[in-house]
């Protein structure tokens, strides 16, 4: 079925929903930046808004001091990604008990990467959870928070097939997941064609798009080496020769973006996440292109934070 060309300025309502992906910060200096870019897209009204949850638990503290301060000094639904690798169930269920307590509902749950970095065999820690799926069921069982889930559109690296991560993604949800949120990619087919199989497998969770904003050609391909997610030769010949010219750079990320994500609307697509590795600015533009505007109701609370 063909739809009609996304027009944004023309429907006037927005059709999107968007939800924006944050890192917790290193140094002072990180947490003004991120800060900053929170405060510039809170006013657009996301669904919610996700921090992760660095390599095998290694950002525990400043994951939950980031989304503590989400929740208190903000109007914004803050969902906290947990991983369940190098950890007993008993450590893991009690950063899922304090999240609670401290008003979190929403939890992007992982089995994560060993310490030792992405290559390394996973191993479920002796006492903890065997992998995503009995997380997901560990968190529903201690309260009714809103699970979602990683998906791979690609196939994760570690995978035999897109087959088996379908499979797996079956059993995250039936372990109770609402949702799904994939590993970018650039092709827009190579979505469409994993959620036709995702629906194919009887799986009817959303599978909410992660797009992410090449803000830096070459971070992004290194990216996407690690992700496993391919770069088609068209979008490295857009970014060729311009290592030294920052300023078309910017305004050809900005395009290719816009024409990543209208196209994805065009094709039906309503709920979009964002990886904004903390900048605002490309973000907040291709939210404006989709037709999304800020609101006094949410950008008032978020007026208040302090950035300096
Ligand atoms: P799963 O989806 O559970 O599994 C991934 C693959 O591992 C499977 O496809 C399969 O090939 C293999 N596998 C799993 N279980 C088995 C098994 N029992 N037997 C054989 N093979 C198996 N990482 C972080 O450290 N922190 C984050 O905050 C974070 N956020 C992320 C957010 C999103 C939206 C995405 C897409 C990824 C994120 N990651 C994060 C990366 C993720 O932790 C890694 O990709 C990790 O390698 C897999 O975790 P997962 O939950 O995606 O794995």
């Amino acid at each position: 079925m063909s739809h009609a060309p996304f027009r944004p300025s023309r429907r006037g309502a927005c059709p999107v929903r968007v939800s924006f992906e944050f890192f917790p910060p290193k140094t002072p200096e990180m947490e003004e930046t991120l800060w900053a870019s929170i405060k510039r897209l809170a006013p657009l009204g996301p669904h919610f808004v996700s921090v992760t949850y660095g390599a095998g638990g290694s950002t525990r503290e400043r994951t939950h001091a980031t989304v503590k301060r989400l929740v208190e000094e903000t109007s914004l639904a803050p969902a906290a990604h947990l991983t369940c690798v190098s950890a007993t169930r008993e450590e893991v269920n009690e950063v899922v008990r304090a999240y609670w307590e401290a008003g979190v509902r929403h939890i992007v749950a992982l089995r994560g990467d060993p310490a030792e970095g992405i290559g390394a065999a996973f191993r479920p820690h002796p006492g903890g959870y065997e992998g995503s799926p009995e997380l997901v069921a560990g968190i529903r069982a201690i309260a009714d928070f809103d699970v979602s889930v990683s998906a791979y559109p690609e196939k994760h690296p570690e995978s035999v097939s897109i087959d088996a991560d379908i499979e797996l993604l079956k059993r995250k949800v039936d372990a109770g997941a609402s949702r799904a949120i994939t590993q970018f990619f650039f092709d827009n087919d190579v979505y469409f064609r994993y959620l036709d199989k995702v629906r194919a497998r009887g799986i009817d969770i959303p599978i909410v798009p992660g797009i992410l904003p090449v803000q830096n050609f070459k971070q992004a391909a290194n990216f996407a080496a690690r992700a496993g997610a391919s770069v088609p030769a068209w979008l490295a010949n857009r970014f060729d020769g311009l290592d030294n010219d920052v300023e078309t750079r910017r305004l050809i990320a900005a395009a290719v973006a816009a024409e990543q994500v209208i196209d994805l609307v065009d094709r039906g697509v309503t709920d979009l996440h964002f990886y904004t590795m903390n900048r605002a600015d490309l973000v907040y533009a291709i939210c404006h292109l989709l037709g999304l505007r800020p609101t006094t109701a949410e950008a008032e609370p978020v007026a208040a934070v302090a950035v300096a």
